[in-house]
Parts: C-alpha cells; sequence; structure tokens
C-alpha cells in the first residue's frame, strides 16, 4: 500500500511509496483505512528533529477511517466501524488514568520503538504510534475511538489532535471565566481551536496573535475580537487591558520566545496557558522574584488537558449543535500524492489545516 515516507531527520520532502505493508495485527489490534489525516505542526517538529521521533518514518497522527479487521479479543470494534485515530490512548489502568488524568497516560508510547510498517527496504516507524500518511495502519484497538457514522471523515481526523488539543486548553485546562480577557498566540488550527473554545466560554475580548495576515482574518471569523500581529500585541494589551495584562494567554507555538512574551502578556495572577509542543533543549527563563510576585499561574495542557474520549464525544456535541466550526477549519485539501504541497502550506502559515484525502 502506499504511504509518505521520511527517510532521514532533517529532510524537508516526503517520498510517496507504494511499497509499504502496515505491520503488527494480532491480538487487542485493529487494521484500519485511512480515509482523512490532517497536517498537524507536530508532524514537521518530527521531521525537523525538535520532537524525538526514530527514522525512517511515517508522519501523520491526526487521522480517521474504516475498520478493516479487528484482532483476537477487541470487542467494542468490527470491521466497517468509523473511527478517529488518538495517539495518546489510555491504558485504564495506571495511575494516571485511575485519577482521571489519561492524557498523561504513558501506554502508548511504550511501542515507541517497534516499527509500525515495513517495505522491501527495511523497517518504518509510525510517528507517534500511528503514522497516518498512509493508506492503512495497525494499531491498538484502544487508539481507535468509534465514531458516528455521519462525521466526515476529515472533520474527524482533526477531532483526532489539533481541535481537541485547542479546544481542551480553553475548556478544560484554562476552564476559561465568562467575562474575561484572553490572548491566543499562534493561530493556526489550534489556536483557532482555543480562541472558539474561549468563546464557547463566555470570554469578553479574545485577541489573536499571529504574524500571517490571512490566520488573523480567519481568528476573526471564528470569535476573536480582535486580531493583531505579534509587534501589535503590546498596543492591544494597553487598550484591552489598560496595560495590566490578559486574564489568559495561551501560546501555541512552542517556543520559550513565544512563552516569554505570552508570560509578560499574562496579569498578575492571570493564566499562562502552555500548548505548544517545544524541543527538549529549548528552555524558558523566568526570574524567582517575578515567578513568586506576580503569581502568574502557568498551566502546560497537553492533548487537550482532560480525558480524551470525553473530550471527543464533546467536541462531536458542539459540532452537531453548532456551536463550533470544524469544516471552516480545513482550508485546503490535497490527495496523499502531493503531500509535499501540504508541507509547505503549512510552514508558509498559509493553511490553518490542510486535510490530506487518502
Ligand atoms: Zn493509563
Ligand atoms: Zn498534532
Amino acid at each position: 500500500m502506499r504511504a509518505a515516507v521520511l527517510h532521514e531527520i532533517g529532510q524537508e520532502k516526503l517520498e510517496v511509496l507504494d511499497d509499504v505493508e502496515a505491520v503488527g495485527f494480532g491480538p487487542g489490534k485493529v487494521r484500519v483505512r485511512v480515509r482523512a489525516t490532517g497536517l498537524c505542526h507536530s508532524d514537521l517538529s518530527a521531521m525537523s528533529g525538535v520532537l524525538p521521533q526514530p527514522a525512517p518514518f511515517v508522519p501523520g497522527h491526526e487521522g480517521a477511517g474504516d475498520i478493516l479487521e479487528v484482532g483476537e479479543g477487541v470487542r467494542h470494534l468490527k470491521p466497517g466501524d468509523r473511527v478517529v485515530l488518538c495517539w495518546l490512548p489510555a491504558c485504564g489502568a495506571c495511575p494516571a488514568c485511575k485519577r482521571g488524568q489519561t492524557q498523561l497516560c504513558l501506554a502508548g508510547f511504550m511501542n515507541a520503538g517497534t516499527p509500525n510498517f515495513r517495505r522491501p527496504g527495511g523497517d518504518l516507524f509510525g510517528f507517534a504510534g500511528t503514522g497516518t500518511f498512509a493508506e492503512e495502519v495497525v494499531v491498538d484497538a484502544g487508539c481507535a475511538v468509534p465514531i458516528p457514522q455521519d462525521v466526515p471523515f476529515d472533520i474527524a481526523a482533526l477531532i483526532g489532535c489539533g481541535v481537541t488539543t485547542g479546544l481542551g486548553a480553553a475548556l478544560n485546562t484554562a476552564d476559561v471565566e465568562a467575562g474575561s480577557s484572553v490572548a491566543v498566540i499562534g493561530c493556526g488550527g489550534v489556536g483557532i481551536s482555543a480562541v472558539q473554545g474561549a468563546r464557547l466560554k463566555g470570554a469578553a475580548e479574545i485577541v489573536a496573535v499571529d504574524p500571517v495576515a490571512s490566520r488573523r482574518e480567519s481568528a476573526l471569523r471564528f470569535g476573536a475580537t480582535k486580531a493583531v500581529s505579534p509587534e501589535e500585541l503590546a498596543g492591544a494589551k494597553q487598550e484591552i487591558t489598560a496595560g495590566e495584562g490578559f486574564d489568559y494567554v495561551f501560546e501555541v507555538v512552542g517556543r520559550s520566545a513565544t512563552a516569554r512574551t505570552a508570560y509578560e502578556n499574562t496579569r498578575r495572577g492571570g493564566t499562562l496557558v502552555v500548548v505548544g509542543a517545544g524541543a527538549m533543549d529549548d528552555f524558558l527563563q523566568l526570574n524567582m522574584f517575578e515567578l513568586f510576585f506576580d503569581e502568574k499561574r502557568i498551566l502546560p495542557s497537553m492533548y487537550g488537558g482532560g480525558d480524551v474520549l470525553r473530550s471527543y464525544e464533546r467536541t462531536i456535541a458542539l459540532w452537531r449543535a453548532g456551536r463550533i466550526d470544524l469544516a471552516g477549519l480545513i482550508t485546503h485539501r490535497v490527495p496523499l500524492a502531493e503531500i509535499n504541497e501540504a508541507l509547505d502550506q503549512m510552514r508558509t502559515g498559509a493553511a490553518l489545516r490542510t486535510c490530506i484525502e487518502i
């Protein structure tokens, strides 16, 4: 079958190959025909080496498809079921799961050293244990979450990562208070989802911050009350908060420089929510006086910071009721053969989300 492969970390282009096989099917596993996958910024970060990932590998972790085959012992799925692929499955048994913090379950990472694909040239890994830039994947049954048949594949794919991450940051992690002021730094698919979450919670002011003009325009359509470039943020802070800083600032870039900017634009006693996935050698500097004296809360948010399955259900309910716009997040579509165009659309900031149809 066909898959897009990165041969070495640091390469910019993927090679679409026809000789790839999804491996590892057996008890407790399912074989999934991927139908749609979104391109998430973390795919680029894994390709460039910012996020740790063995190579060669098939990127992609935000996907949806149909069940082709279920392994022995799999009871909650059958062939033909529509599923979201979850790259962070919950085992249900570890201390984090028992506490209800299933987003912190490490069970899904235990197979990180096991190849997910094979081709005549050798073994391949799947990014984050999935690798959705492929026609087929084999995953643990817990990674395939059944959803209603009327949720389109492209919408379902977004729920697999970006929307769950951004919406959850506002609804679960920050639990934004009605009437508050919010700034969201970084307005791709995840940042726009945080904007929608803040709007749902009744934030009075939502300032979208992004260097790309088209993203700023998009943010206004999704509920931002103002959209500014990074250079204009200081002015917006002055105008909206009288210089005090925002009640909540979401960092959706994953860099220490933007996290520092976010910290400085958070009011004393306010909340900085760190959503972006950054590098292990990129350090955020805070001095001990400001940390203590300004009492700003720093809340990291991993995959929406809440129970993943409940988050999926909630997102589908909000989408069905027309309270959030998911179709509008998909600004570009390409077939798998043109995956490198999708990468370029992401790098230039032209796309909120590119849906790759498989
Ligand atoms: Zn667990
Ligand atoms: Zn992602």
